[in-house]
C-alpha cells in the first residue's frame, strides 16, 4: 500500500517537473521573443448580425516557436504578465494591429480593430499617452481602435483603471468590458467603467438555444446594454441556431468559428469580400 502511494507521489513530483521545466523553456524563449520575430497577430472578424458585414475585428496574438511550435495565448500571456514581458509585447501588438489598420484604411478598408489589453499594461500610468502615441504614428484615427478589458485586468486597480480609460476614450478610441458575466463584479464595472460596449463570455452563448438560464441572461444582458446606450458582441458563435436566437433577441453583434476563425490578415481580406451570415 504504502509503496503504491509512493509510487503516486513520486509520478505527482515528477509530472509537476516536468511541468515546472516546460514553464522554464516557455519563459526563456518569451524573454527575447519580439527580437526573434515569432509573434503575429491573426484577425477574426466581427460581425453585424442584421446584415451579415464584417464591421470590426480582434486582433489576436499568436507565437509560433521553432522550438515549442503553436503556443497558445492562453498559455504564453500568462507567464509574459508574471515576469513583465507583457509591456514590450503589449505595446507590440499595439504598434501591429494600429499600422495594419492603418494600412487596410489607405486601401479603402474601413474595419475597426480591437486590442485585448493586460492588466500589467493598464496599471501604466503612461498607457493612455502611450496609445495616443502609437496611433499618431500609425497614422490611424482614434475611432478605428477599440480596446477590450477584462474584469481582473481592471479589477487588480480600478481608479487606475478608469483613469486611463477616460483618457482613452476622450481621444476617440471605444473600450469595451472583456468577457462579460464571467467575473464577481460584472454590475459593478458596468456601473462605474467608462465604457462603450459589452462582450458576452462564449460560456453564455454555447448551449444558449437549450438552457432557458443562459437564455434569460443573454436577453437581459442584450437588453440592459441596449438601455444603457451600449453595444453588445455575442462571443463564441458556432451554430446557426445560436445565430438566430442572437438574432431574435435583438443583439446587434456576433463573433465566432461560425463566421469566421481567427486569420492572417490575408485571408481575412479573402473573406471579408462575402457576406458572413450563415
Ligand atoms: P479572448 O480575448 O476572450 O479571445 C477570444 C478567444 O476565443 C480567442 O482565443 C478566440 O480564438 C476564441 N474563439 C473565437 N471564436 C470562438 C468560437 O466560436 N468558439 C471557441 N471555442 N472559441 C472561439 P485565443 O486566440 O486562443 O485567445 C485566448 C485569450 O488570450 C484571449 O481570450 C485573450 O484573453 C488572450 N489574448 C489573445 N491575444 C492577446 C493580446 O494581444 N494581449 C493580451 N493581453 N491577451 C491576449
Ligand atoms: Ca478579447
Ligand atoms: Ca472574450
Ligand atoms: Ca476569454
Amino acid at each position: 500500500r504504502a509503496k503504491a502511494a509512493g509510487g503516486g507521489v513520486q509520478r505527482y513530483h515528477a509530472a509537476l517537473s516536468e511541468e515546472a521545466q516546460r514553464r522554464s523553456e516557455l519563459e526563456r524563449s518569451l524573454s527575447d521573443v519580439l527580437e526573434r520575430g515569432e509573434l503575429w497577430l491573426a484577425y477574426q472578424p466581427v460581425v453585424e448580425l442584421a446584415s451579415g458585414q464584417a464591421v470590426g475585428c480582434e486582433a489576436l496574438l499568436r507565437w509560433q516557436s521553432p522550438v515549442h511550435g503553436a503556443v497558445s495565448p492562453a498559455q504564453f500571456i500568462p507567464i509574459a504578465e508574471e515576469r513583465g514581458f507583457i509591456r514590450e509585447i503589449g505595446a507590440w501588438v499595439l504598434r501591429e494591429a494600429c499600422g495594419r489598420a492603418a494600412q487596410w484604411q489607405r486601401e479603402g478598408l474601413e474595419l475597426r480593430v480591437a486590442v485585448n489589453v493586460s492588466a500589467v499594461q493598464l496599471r501604466d500610468p503612461h498607457f493612455a499617452r502611450d496609445v495616443a502615441a502609437t496611433l499618431r504614428a500609425a497614422g490611424l484615427p482614434p475611432a478605428s481602435l477599440e480596446l477590450e478589458v477584462t474584469e481582473t485586468a481592471v479589477m487588480a486597480d480600478l481608479p487606475g483603471a478608469i483613469a486611463q480609460l477616460s483618457q482613452v476614450r476622450a481621444l476617440g478610441v471605444s473600450v469595451a468590458l472583456d468577457d462579460f458575466g464571467t467575473g464577481y463584479a460584472s454590475l459593478e464595472l458596468v456601473r462605474e467603467l467608462p465604457l462603450d460596449k459589452l462582450k458576452l463570455d462564449r460560456s453564455f452563448v454555447t448551449g444558449a438555444e437549450r438552457d432557458r438560464r443562459r437564455q434569460v441572461i443573454v436577453a437581459s444582458t442584450i437588453r440592459m446594454a441596449g438601455d444603457l446606450g451600449l453595444q453588445v458582441v455575442a462571443e463564441g458563435v458556432e451554430t446557426t441556431q445560436q445565430q438566430d436566437m442572437l438574432l431574435a433577441l435583438g443583439c446587434p453583434l456576433a463573433q465566432g468559428y461560425l463566421y469566421a476563425r481567427p486569420l492572417c490578415p490575408e485571408d481575412l481580406l479573402n473573406l471579408l469580400a462575402r457576406t458572413l451570415r450563415r
